[in-house]
């Protein structure tokens, strides 16, 4: 039985090592991660990738003046530092361990050679991939349009679907800093969950009630990422053949034409959106095998 694949292990992981194990083995170093330690800085070249086990890191977006705000979160069903299999060592965001915990480390150079020799590896990294992009486009349209309590709820479940247990050691302030909202609205909200019994809230320690109720508190934003992780890290065994790329390939070409022939009809929407949608169906296609995608496709 593969070692790493108990519910509280880290699911990327487990299936990854699954490829070659006896390669994997001797490059995984087991960490303690302590809370606000920081991964890497934005601009960083990262030496290595974290495997979350019991931790929960928040991936931040830095503004020129010094603030940031959480874009998205991963835990022990990812990995923190796409960047390196994806091209380019150096991230424009910085990871930050929002919940203390374990994780696996795993140096940087070994992650892209498994990333160009193994179809399996590469496959699995590129479905998370798109689960974290598509968490990065919910959470932009959540702080837009869904008010703070909605948001809070909807980031508090992201977090307890991360952990064991119902406790979250973290202040109003902090995640006040990390929605990007004042911390009188965190408050504010955090009391009006606490009214409903749905949390119970006590100097830096969070302790979750009622799962249920607070689900029916959050915006649709919640469930929307689920399905869509669900989705993408079913049959993690599941993998495309060349033959297979080649016939979406096909299809890739056929589905794009269609939606650019719509969009030079005027029936499309602004450029930069065609443009980020084309390229993300295009991904979904030919490397993933999924011919939808949250874009609208
Ligand atoms: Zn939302």
């Amino acid at each position: 039985m593969n070692p790493f694949g108990s519910k509280y292990k880290n699911t990327l992981l487990a299936a990854l090592i699954e490829s070659n194990i006896s390669s994997w083995k001797p490059q995984l170093q087991f960490v303690e991660l302590a809370a606000q330690q920081v991964l890497y800085e934005s601009g960083d070249e990262l030496s290595c990738i974290y495997f979350p086990v019991t931790a929960v890191v928040s991936l931040l977006h830095i503004l020129e003046n010094g603030d940031s705000t959480e874009i998205a979160m991963t835990g022990r069903e990812g990995v923190v530092g796409i960047s390196v299999f994806m091209g380019n060592n150096a991230t424009p965001s910085r990871g930050v361990v929002q919940q203390a915990g374990t994780a696996y480390r795993v140096n940087s150079c070994f992650i892209k050679e498994q990333f160009a020799e193994s179809l399996v590896v590469m496959q699995l990294m590129l479905r998370f991939t798109q689960a974290l992009i598509s968490q990065m486009s919910q959470v932009g349209v959540c702080n837009r349009h869904h008010g703070i309590e909605q948001q809070l709820s909807r980031w508090l479940l992201f977090n307890f679907d991360r952990i064991d247990g119902d406790h979250l050691h973290i202040t109003h302030e902090q995640i006040a800093h990390l929605l990007g909202v004042r911390r009188e609205g965190i408050s504010r909200s955090a009391s009006d969950l606490q009214k409903l019994n749905l949390i119970e809230y006590q100097r830096g320690n969070l302790h979750l009630l009622d799962r249920q109720g607070l689900r029916a508190v959050a915006c649709e934003c919640y469930g929307v990422v689920k399905q869509e992780y669900a989705r993408l890290q079913a049959n993690p065994r599941s993998v495309n053949t060349p033959r297979d790329a080649l016939t979406r390939l096909e299809h890739m070409m056929s589905m794009a034409g269609r939606y650019l022939v719509d969009v030079a009809h005027g029936e499309g929407r602004d450029l930069n959106h065609v443009l980020i949608s084309t390229f993300y169906f295009l991904c979904n296609c030919f490397f993933i095998g999924s011919h939808h995608c949250l874009c609208g496709f």
